[in-house]
């Protein structure tokens, strides 16, 4: 009678939108107690629109869209349609390279310009202003990119990526059953801060290269936890396969579906509960 019920379970589960891979992850559903999610595309809707630019817009949109135009980042996307919507032609840049996690960089001209995060900088000094601004900007959920030429910081472009409209409650659903969330991000602190306060998140665990995350979620299955990891990108596959149960938006890239116990065929959070529901019941059906 057991594969029959697996199958049934399954059957039923796939209904809702959620394929299990196989029995082996039903047997470590009923043990998770601590789900993590990637942010960008899991959380939030993945489509960031440029909210502020800081500095001269026309300059610094111009090189910053420069730039991006030559990467497939979702905040890469997001500069190149403002610039667009601004009616800004863009120039060809030379020696383009892709800091993963950190941001780009090109040669612009006979200068070296850069856009991404903080870490992107190296040696090149943020004045107190800038970072006021943009501290005032990430704590408004935004992620802040700094835009430079040669040595110089020209300005600060902010870019705001929504939750879902179910991540709130899909959160509030997965404490009810007693289980503890986590944000795994590459984005800023203050940033993560501000989404997971809006949705209900427990605990943050940003500024991490997308090298980092299985690390991360060793950590927290060595103190104890075990864990549940929810992505959709290409740098969320290590942390897929190293969770307990990986679980990878249907609208995912190849690699994270392959690297995914389950799959949810909608793009949304409430699939994560249903997930763990159906898993459980079907579990116990056949234990
Ligand atoms: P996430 O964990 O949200 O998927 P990533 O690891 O892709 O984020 O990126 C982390 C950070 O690196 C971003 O928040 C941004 O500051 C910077 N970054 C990465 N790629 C780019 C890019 N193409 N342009 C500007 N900034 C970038
Ligand atoms: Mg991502």
């Amino acid at each position: 009678a057991t594969p029959t019920a697996l199958m049934v379970g399954t059957a039923r589960s796939a209904k809702m939108g959620v394929l299990i891979k196989n029995g082996e992850v039903l047997e470590e559903v009923s043990d998770i107690d601590t789900v993590v999610f990637d942010k960008t595309g899991t959380i939030t809707v993945g489509k960031p629109q440029v909210t502020d630019v800081v500095g001269d817009q026309n300059k610094v949109l111009t090189i910053a869209a420069s730039l991006e135009n030559n990467s497939e980042h979702p905040l890469a996307t997001a500069v190149v349609k403002k610039a667009n919507e601004n009616n800004i032609s863009l120039a060809n840049v030379k020696n383009f390279a892709a800091i993963e996690g950190k941001g780009v960089k090109a040669n612009y001209g006979d200068q070296e310009a850069f856009v991404g995060s903080e870490r992107l900088l190296e040696d090149i000094s943020i004045s107190r202003e800038m970072k006021d601004q943009a501290a005032k900007l990430q704590k408004e959920a935004k992620t802040v990119v700094y835009v430079g030429l040669g040595k110089e910081i020209i300005g600060l472009i902010a870019i705001q990526d929504v939750p879902k409209p179910s991540s709130k409650a899909a959160i509030a659903e997965l404490k009810k059953r007693g289980l503890k969330t986590v944000m795994l991000t590459g984005d800023n602190e203050n940033v993560a801060q501000a989404i997971s306060e809006e949705i209900g998140i427990d605990q943050v665990i940003a500024g991490v290269l997308p090298t980092e995350k299985a690390a991360e979620i060793k950590k927290l299955q060595n103190s104890g936890r075990t864990v549940a990891f929810v992505g959709d990108g290409i740098n969320d596959a290590p942390a897929l396969s190293t969770a307990n149960v990986g679980i990878a938006m249907g609208s995912g890239t190849d690699i994270a579906i392959e690297s995914g116990g389950i799959v949810l065929v909608q793009n949304d959070l409430m699939g994560v509960v249903r997930a763990l529901d159906i898993s459980k019941k079907t579990f116990n059906r056949i234990k």
